[in-house]
């Protein structure tokens, strides 16, 4: 079982003990034992206690790691602007003998010592590259399967890259798979990578700080379900800054999840337990629509094999060769796709569009995923005459063969042409098969 000591800073116990909660019950079902540090202190954060002066900053971070080192596992930190101090401090002490020795004989006083024994971790890190997405997968119950999430990696969990370097400073994607692992689509935005502006609220600017906070709420409403991140302060920015934005007239509504919160949702923890009615801005239309999403997704996995069409990956083939857009353009089979994974079944089958396609396999032939659309189209006709749809001589010839066993009687004309009796149709005996294939599908 791998052992962390958990390094919680100042504000998530203080102001979002809920944060703490779900990170404590993810891990703990993901099999991970997580020890306190009793004695710890603030990390320091950078914009109130580096301006004390430099040593006192190292010393204080040296502080926290030499008590963590005592304890004996490496630290987990599910807070951005810790694990970014905490990293640094870590690195520099590492690489410069002279200033750790410096630390070293202030510590000394405390009766403490920093030899580098143990690293600091991010929870993003921990959860990717030790835990792994085949582990989370594992304990998933209800997906967030066609959810968008915009990832809000925030700076501090990925810079300085001088001494953080478990992801791209700039083009992260550990924490965009860590969403995707829960079944979400994790969306790419333009303002993806721009800072929360917490710290401008420490300079006394808070209308600069609403100012970077609307830029990215303003874009992920349009674009995402909801906004997901692991750092308390871009939180604070993110959801009790938008509260306010919504007092004043402000019509956002980004509900804003803290990663654990999300996987803890997924892995059948209810908001309630996880805490989440302390958010400013309310979860509930996210949590609704995610449930009916889940109960429609269940309803079309049981008709269609949905891993199989989520292999589609819009290359258009199906569309550019498909003989009847050539001469109908409104028919798309790959939109179909598209409808039928975003919630519209119904409307799908109650489309003419399902009744053209002619069965000419060219899309199975031509789709690189060898998916074609076919078999798709079968399904949905079936469902469609189910619901006593369908073109009329559809119907006519589906009535005849439920009577005779074939879809037309031979005529006169055969023996004009002097052609033996035909043998007689065995469309009694075929009816009483089908009769017993539509019973066993009632029990189904
Ligand atoms: S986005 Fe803002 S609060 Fe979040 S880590 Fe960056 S500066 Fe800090
Ligand atoms: S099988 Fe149907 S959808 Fe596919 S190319 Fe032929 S007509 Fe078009
Ligand atoms: S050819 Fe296959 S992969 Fe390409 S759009 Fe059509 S179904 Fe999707």
């Amino acid at each position: 079982m791998p052992e962390y000591t958990l390094f919680l800073g100042c504000i998530i116990p203080a102001r979002f003990p809920f944060m703490e909660k779900s990170t404590r019950l993810v891990l703990s079902r993901l099999g991970c034992v997580l020890h306190d540090l009793p004695g710890a202190t603030c990390c320091p954060t950078k914009s109130i206690v580096k301006p004390l002066g430099d040593m006192a900053w190292y010393v204080t971070a040296a502080r926290n790691l030499a008590l963590a080192e005592k304890a004996g596992h490496d630290l987990l930190i599910p807070c951005n602007g810790c694990y970014s101090t905490l990293k640094s401090v870590e690195v520099e002490l590492r690489v410069n003998p002279l200033l750790r020795e410096q630390v070293n004989n202030i510590l000394s006083s405390a009766d403490l010592e920093y030899k580098g024994t143990i690293e600091v971790k991010h929870l993003v890190e921990v959860l990717h590259d030790e835990i792994g997405i085949p582990k989370i997968k594992q304990h998933i119950i209800k997906p967030f399967d066609g959810m968008k999430i915009a990832a809000h990696a925030g700076c501090h969990m990925l810079r300085p890259s001088s001494s953080i370097f478990f992801d791209d400073p700039n083009k992260p994607k550990k924490f965009d798979a860590l969403i995707e692992a829960l079944g979400a689509k994790s969306i790419e935005y333009e303002t993806k990578m721009l800072c929360c502006g917490g710290n401008l609220n420490a300079a006394d600017e808070p209308d600069e700080a609403t100012a970077l906070a609307r830029m990215k709420l303003l874009e992920v409403t349009k674009k995402a379900d909801a906004i997901s991140l692991t750092c308390p302060s871009c939180f604070m920015q993110y959801d009790s800054r938008q509260y306010l934005m919504q007092k004043s007239g402000e019509k956002l509504h980004v509900p804003v999840l803290y990663y654990p919160e999300l996987v803890g949702l997924a892995m059948g923890f209810t908001p309630d337990e996880l805490g989440m009615d302390m958010h400013r801005i309310d979860a509930a239309e996210f949590l609704s629509k995610w449930d009916s999403r889940y109960k429609y997704l269940k309803t079309l996995k049981e008709v269609f094999d949905l891993p199989s069409i989520r292999k589609c990956y819009e290359c258009g083939a199906c569309v550019n060769d498909c003989p009847v857009v050539k001469i109908t353009p409104e028919f798309n089979p790959n939109e179909i796709i598209g409808r039928l994974l975003s919630g519209e079944l119904e409307a799908v089958i109650d489309s003419h569009n399902i009744w053209r396609c002619v069965d000419c396999y060219t899309c199975y032939e031509l789709c690189p995923q060898k998916m074609g659309m076919n078999k798709v189209f079968d399904k949905l006709k079936q469902l469609a005459l189910e619901k006593g749809k369908g073109p009329k001589g559809f119907a006519a010839s589906i009535e005849m063969f439920r009577k005779e066993g074939r879809l037309g009687e031979p005529t006169s004309v055969r023996k004009k042409l002097k052609l033996p009796e035909p043998p007689k149709s065995g469309g009694e005996e075929l009816k009483k098969l089908l009769l017993i294939v539509k019973g066993e599908e009632n029990e189904v």
